[in-house]
């Protein structure tokens, strides 16, 4: 398998630090509004990186933050006139809620920035004890950039080049040694969230966040490190400074990012107001068509958005479905039971290698549904009434296996629905009273396969839910 570093700016073959473990750390939104899709991206191709990974054995163990502390949730607080932990919290649960709607797989660990104050006070004061912070006199702590001689390795940058880079710092005065210098631990405001530390009562700088939660969740190494590529600089390159000069051990050793997703080529994002949220999408479109559509790019591309693109994506995803419906169909209704596999096999294998070919070229998800797409149109082709139940049952399973992959789901959850429980029990009981026994069992045990039980009681039939 061949990950793109961005550090070596190449693809590299992928070898973990310890064999068959995978620690992966993925930059998780800031939570103080619905997440737009833009925020999408990365969590659905990483998803998928990482059910590639578990697919070929690989135990990964996977963390991802939510940012529930920083400007932009203290100014949603104040403008609700609520605390920001409700702000943050009542967005983590929405966006939790979206990644479910778009098969996203729930973190090993969820950490929330919060929740770990006290280790981010301990990396500050080592960076501190080794010369690499300082505490300024209003009690903002600075990381001292040039003290890092390799500053600038992951966004190829020229420390003498570079301008200092701030996201949701502000400076009160210029306290800094140099302009480069980035803010660790600020002093709180009025009206503000803080926590009390030997540098002032305070917060956290974003970049010493991710440090101590990949540090504490993964270890002082990890293998991959991933977010959008707007994170390489400053945050990322920031990320590496703090966490190899307090851990004195190199932080992660393949570094992947994901290209934006646009519209009329601009970045989505909330400060131009150029933004779909998912919440959004959902009411036009089922949200498996917004993921067929980001995984129908390579990750690293960029991706603009449009309704024609959505509209591709749903007629491609539309025509899997339709496959797979029609093998169920015809598995259902096969009176041929079994006859030789081998051409399917072949034709399957092939695929299988397409795609494990493409996947293991860096992730590459647009040839992997090229390759599903081949194995559509063979199905589509090769399959019939007469076609035998053993050679139906293979295409099924090896095309949800691959689906699956991908994070696309085939099989559809049919919830029962009240009124139709209902009429199902009334159809049974019209089948007891023509003694027609045999239909009535075949009724009680469809529901039980649905999980609802059935009772007789004084009053009638009842249903519950198993
Ligand atoms: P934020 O909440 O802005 O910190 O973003 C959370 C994640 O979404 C980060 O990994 C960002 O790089 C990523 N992201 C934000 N906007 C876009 C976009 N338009 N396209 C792709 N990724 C994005
Ligand atoms: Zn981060």
């Amino acid at each position: 398998m061949r990950i793109y570093n961005t550090l070596t700016k190449s693809k590299e073959e992928f070898k973990p630090i310890e064999e068959g473990k995978v620690s992966m750390y993925v930059c998780g939104p800031t939570v103080y509004n619905y997440i737009h899709i833009g925020n999408a991206r990365p969590m659905i191709v990483f998803d998928t990186a990482r059910r590639y990974m578990l697919y070929k054995g690989l135990d990964v163990n996977y963390v991802s933050n939510f940012t529930d502390v920083d400007d932009k949730i203290i100014n949603k607080a104040i403008e609700e006139g609520v605390d920001a932990s409700v702000i943050s919290k009542r967005f983590i649960d929405e966006c939790k809620k979206d990644m479910e709607g778009l098969n996203v797989l729930p973190a090993t660990t969820h950490p929330l920035a919060t929740q770990e104050i006290p280790e981010m006070i301990d990396m500050i004061s080592t960076l501190i004890e080794k010369g690499y912070a300082y505490r300024a006199e209003d009690g903002t702590v600075y990381y001292r950039t040039r003290m890092k001689k390799d500053y600038g390795k992951l966004s190829h940058k020229n420390i003498d080049d570079l301008e200092a880079g701030h996201r949701s710092i502000n400076v009160t005065g210029d306290l800094k040694e140099d302009p480069l210098d980035f803010v660790l631990w600020k002093p709180k405001k009025d009206g503000e969230p803080y926590w009390e530390s030997p540098f002032c009562d305070g917060r956290p700088g974003w970049h010493i966040e991710c440090s101590v939660m990949s540090k504490k969740y993964l270890g002082d190494s990890i293998d991959i490190h991933a977010g959008g590529e707007d994170l390489i600089f400053p945050h990322h390159e920031n990320e590496i400074a703090q966490s190899e000069a307090a851990n004195g051990v190199p932080f992660a050793n393949y570094w992947m990012h994901n290209g934006f997703l646009n519209i009329d080529n601009k970045k989505m994002s909330k400060s131009l107001g150029n933004f779909f949220t998912v919440r959004e999408i959902a009411e036009k479109y089922d949200l498996q068509v917004l993921r067929f559509f980001m995984l129908s790019a390579h990750y690293r591309s960029p991706l603009n958005f449009s309704a024609d693109l959505m509209e591709s994506a749903k007629s491609g995803l539309e025509r899997i479905h339709n496959t797979y419906d029609n093998i169920v169909y015809l598995i259902e209704n096969a009176s041929n039971k079994e006859e030789s596999t081998e051409e399917a096999k072949a034709f399957i294998d092939s695929i299988i290698k397409k795609f494990e070919d493409a996947m293991d070229d860096d992730f590459n998800t647009a040839d992997a549904i090229s390759a599903v797409f081949e194995l559509v149109r063979y199905i589509n082709q090769n399959t019939d009434e007469k076609t035998a139940v053993n050679v139906l049952e293979l295409y099924k399973e090896k095309l949800l296996m691959l689906c699956d992959i991908l994070g696309i789901i085939l099989e559809k959850e049919e919830k029962l629905l009240p009124e139709d429980i209902e009429k199902m029990i009334e159809e049974r009981q019209e089948a007891r009273k023509n003694k027609d026994f045999a239909r009535a069992d075949e009724i009680r045990d469809e529901l039980l396969n649905k999980g609802i039980v059935l009772e007789d009681t004084r009053e009638g039939v009842k249903y519950k839910w198993l």
